[in-house]
């Protein structure tokens, strides 16, 4: 039997340009997408909504994605969840520094409309499997 529960994706992003671009992308690819405007919203979303993943943008208003994932790192219930780093700069520090920040990976910004689908697979099959 295949899995045929439909992968839930929590996309906080603050740019409403980029949230519909990355909505309608994986809307398209048959996620089931829920979405929060600043790092607070996306920290209670994950844990009434429990997605299969979360696609974080750094630079929020209020709290940023490096807190926001340090408060649902700190929560036993949703601690587990992964969390993937939408990095504004294609720059190699700012991805070590995602990466040491606890985040489960990275998707760079401009985010690949051809990539992200496949991208965002393999971080649920990662975050499965952990
Ligand atoms: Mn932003």
């Amino acid at each position: 039997m295949n899995e045929t529960r439909t992968n839930r994706v929590l996309l906080v992003e603050d740019n409403p340009k980029n949230l519909k671009l990355v909505r309608d992308v994986l809307v398209h690819f048959g996620f089931d997408v829920v979405e929060a405007t600043s790092g607070e919203e996306g920290v209670r979303l994950a844990a009434e909504t429990s997605p299969d993943l979360i696609l974080m943008d750094l630079q929020l208003p209020g709290i940023d994605g490096a807190e926001a994932l340090r408060r649902i790192r700190a929560d036993d219930t949703i601690a587990r969840m992964p969390v993937v780093a939408v990095t504004a700069f294609a720059m190699d520090h700012d991805r070590e520094r995602a990466l040491q920040s606890g985040f489960t990976g990275y998707v760079d910004k401009p985010i690949s409309v051809r990539d992200l689908p496949q991208q965002v697979r393999d971080f649920i099959r990662l975050g499965a499997a952990s």
